[in-house]
């Protein structure tokens, strides 16, 4: 028995299933040039991060607006929390946290939430980090677990990165689920 109409339902269905479960995506046309100011916005936020591992940057925006910004440097700005030349290997293993500083985006998101709580539902969070020549650097793989799971429980939508191929969108559970499986 042969029923084409069945086989090209099913296939449809399963790409639509596909598609659905691999949310990231590439931005185009004016969403890409919509995602380049916003990221170029948060390279500038990153101009004031003071931490000496790197400069990083974020912003979260709803509906065309900035609700939040976010850069990285020592907790509540105290040179004494300081701790970006300390070698990782020297936390005790129940240490969850050896990175440095307030990470940029949980930054934005504090922002976020105590000046636009409203409007974080439903939101896009951008991320970069500015290269040595205070050009915006390329992202990697998503592997920052403490800020996927922050972005995905304060309600934000997407998650965006600017990779070597482009500006690239993850739905906010699909970017949780991506850091927990990084390697190297
Ligand atoms: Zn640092
Ligand atoms: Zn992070």
């Amino acid at each position: 028995m042969n029923h084409p109409h069945f086989v090209g339902a099913l296939s449809r269905n399963v790409i639509k299933h596909i598609l659905r479960k691999s949310g990231m995506r590439y931005l185009s046309d004016s969403e890409e040039a919509e995602a380049t100011t916003y990221m170029g916005q948060a390279a500038n936020i990153a101009k004031s991060a003071s931490c000496d591992r790197h400069k990083c940057g974020s912003v979260i925006v709803n509906n065309g607006k900035i609700i939040g910004r976010g850069f990285n440097s020592p907790p509540a700005g105290l040179e004494e929390q300081r701790r970006c030349s300390y070698p990782k290997e020297s936390y005790n293993k129940k240490v969850t946290d050896k990175t440095c500083c307030m990470h940029a985006e949980q930054r934005a998101i504090m922002d976020a939430l105590r000046n636009n709580p409203d409007k974080l539902r439903g939101s896009s969070i951008y991320f970069t980090r500015l290269g040595k020549d205070g050009s915006t650097a390329r992202s990697g793989k998503p592997y920052c677990t403490i800020c996927s799971k922050m972005s995905l429980d304060a309600g934000i939508k997407e998650f965006i990165l600017w990779h070597e191929e482009g500006i690239c969108a993850y739905a906010a559970d699909e970017y949780n689920t991506l850091s927990y499986q990084y390697k190297e």
